[in-house]
C-alpha cells in the first residue's frame, strides 16, 4: 500500500489533495503518514480520522490542545509548531505533499528529499527562495521532485518524452489576476476584496493578491528556471485571460506544445499523484466549440512591476531569491492588514532588494540553509521597515 503525507493538508491545495485521495479510496488504499495544518485544528482532525494518519500536526503551538480533544481516542498521534512539521517529514512515506503556503514550506521539503521521497511541489516559494539546494538535495539522494504548480506540471507533461537540450522557450500563462481590466492609475487604491476576486481560479488568499499583482508569475518565471533549468531569457510570460492553456513549451524546430484543460487544481496535483502513469480525474472536459476564442496578451510592465524584478532578481543569483520571497511575504502581510497600498508592495520589494543585494555574498548558486534562512530573515526586517517607511508616507 502506498503512503503518503500531507503538509499544509487544510489548506487549498491541501484541500483538493484530500479529495482526490478520498475518491481514490481513501484510508483503504493509501497508508497515511503525516497531516499537517495552521490553526484549523477541527479540519486537519477530522482528515486525521477518516485517513487514519498516523500523526496530525498544527503549526500554531497554542492550538494543541485542541487538536488532542478533536483526537482523543482515535490513535493519532499530535504534536504542534515548526520543529514538529519538520520531524514530520522525517516519517517515511512514498509520496509527500508540499502544500504549505510561503517559505515555511521549505524545510520540511527538504527534509522529505534527505529522505529520498517523492515530493510534490506545490509550494513555488521553496524553489524560489533555495532552488538550487532544492535541487541538489533531491539529485544527492536520489529523490523526485513533481511540479503541482499548473503551469510547471503543464510544462513537465509537454516535456514529456523530449530532450530539454531542443526546447527554445517555455511560456507561462497569466490570467492577470482580479484587477486585470483596472485602468493602471486605479490599482494604488485597490482593495483586498478587490483584489482576491480571482476571475478563474480558487485558491488561498495569499496566491490570490499574488495573481492580481503578478508576483505569483514572477515567483513561477523563477520556479520554471530552477526547476526546468533553463535560462531566464528562455521563459516568457503572456496573459491569456480564459485560463484554459496552462503553459507552452516552444522546441528548437519552432513547434510549440501546450497543455489545455479547465482551471482546476485537481488536474495537476492528480498527475503527480498517478506519475507515472494517467487516470481518470473528476475535472471537467472543456467544450472546445463552446469556448470558440482563447485570447493573448503581452504583459505591461508598468502595470505588473513584478515581473521585471524577478528578472533582477536571476540576473543577481545567489540569494536572491530568498531575498525577493521573503520581502513580498512580508509586503503581502502589510497589505492584508491595510497598512500599504497595492502597488506599494512592488515598492517594498523593490526597496528590499535595493538594500541587501549588495551586501550579501551572491552569484553563487552554493548555498547552505543557514544561507538561505539568514537572507530570509534579514531580508523580513528590511521589508518590514520599508513597509513602515511606506506606511508613514500615505
Ligand atoms: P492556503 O493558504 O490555502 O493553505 C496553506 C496551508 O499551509 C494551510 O494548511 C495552512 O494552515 C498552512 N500554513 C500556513 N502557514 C503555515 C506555517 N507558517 N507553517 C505551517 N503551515 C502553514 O494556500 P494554498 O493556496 O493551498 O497554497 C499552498 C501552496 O501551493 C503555496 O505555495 C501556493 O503558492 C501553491 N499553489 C497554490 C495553488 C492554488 O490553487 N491554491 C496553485 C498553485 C500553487
Ligand atoms: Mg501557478
Amino acid at each position: 500500500m502506498r503512503s503518503i503525507s500531507i503538509f499544509g493538508a487544510t489548506g487549498s491545495v491541501g484541500e483538493s489533495t484530500y479529495d482526490l485521495i478520498c475518491r481514490a479510496g481513501g484510508a483503504a488504499a493509501f497508508r497515511t503518514v503525516a497531516l499537517t495544518g495552521g490553526r484549523n485544528v477541527a479540519r486537519l482532525a477530522e482528515m486525521a480520522r477518516v485517513l487514519r494518519a498516523d500523526i496530525a500536526v498544527c503549526a500554531d503551538e497554542t492550538c494543541l490542545p485542541a487538536l488532542r480533544e478533536a483526537l482523543a481516542g482515535s490513535g493519532v498521534e499530535v504534536a504542534a509548531g515548526d520543529a514538529a512539521i519538520a520531524d514530520a517529514a522525517d516519517r517515511p512515506a512514498d509520496w509527500v505533499m508540499s502544500a504549505i503556503v510561503g517559505a515555511a514550506g521549505l524545510v520540511p521539503g527538504l527534509r522529505a528529499l534527505r529522505h529520498g521521497r517523492t515530493l510534490a511541489l506545490a509550494n513555488k516559494e521553496s524553489l524560489v527562495t533555495a532552488g538550487p539546494l532544492l535541487m541538489q538535495t533531491a539529485r544527492d539522494h536520489g529523490a523526485r521532485i513533481l511540479p503541482v504548480d499548473s503551469e510547471h506540471s503543464a510544462i513537465f507533461q509537454a516535456l514529456a518524452g523530449e530532450d530539454i537540450g531542443a526546447v527554445e522557450r517555455i511560456i507561462l500563462t497569466a490570467s492577470g489576476g482580479a484587477l486585470r481590466d483596472w485602468p493602471i492609475e486605479a490599482l494604488a487604491r485597490a482593495t483586498v476584496k478587490e483584489a482576491l476576486a480571482h476571475p478563474n481560479w480558487s485558491m488561498g488568499q495569499r496566491i490570490t493578491i499574488d495573481s492580481a499583482s503578478m508576483f505569483n508569475k514572477a515567483l513561477e518565471v523563477i520556479e520554471t528556471r530552477e526547476f526546468f533549468g533553463v535560462t531566464p531569457e528562455q521563459v516568457e510570460v503572456i496573459i491569456h485571460p480564459e485560463s484554459i492553456i496552462h503553459s507552452l513549451v516552444g522546441f528548437q524546430d519552432g513547434a510549440i506544445m501546450a497543455h489545455l484543460g479547465a482551471p482546476d487544481m485537481r488536474h495537476p496535483i492528480g498527475y503527480a499523484l498517478n506519475w507515472p502513469d494517467r487516470a481518470p480525474l473528476p475535472v471537467a472536459r472543456l467544450d472546445l466549440a463552446q469556448l470558440a476564442t482563447l485570447s493573448f496578451r503581452a504583459p505591461d510592465l508598468a502595470r505588473y512591476p513584478a515581473l521585471r524584478l524577478c528578472r533582477e532578481v536571476m540576473a543577481a543569483r545567489g540569494l536572491a531569491g530568498a531575498v525577493f520571497n521573503a520581502a513580498k511575504e512580508i509586503a503581502l502581510d502589510r497589505f492584508l492588514d491595510g497598512s500599504i497600498g497595492f502597488m506599494d508592495m512592488a515598492g517594498v520589494v523593490e526597496d528590499t532588494l535595493a538594500r541587501l543585494l549588495p551586501e550579501l555574498g551572491l552569484e553563487t548558486d552554493v548555498m547552505t540553509l543557514e544561507d538561505i534562512l539568514g537572507a530570509d530573515h534579514l531580508a523580513r526586517v528590511r521589508a518590514a521597515e520599508a513597509a513602515t517607511a511606506c506606511a508613514a508616507r500615505r
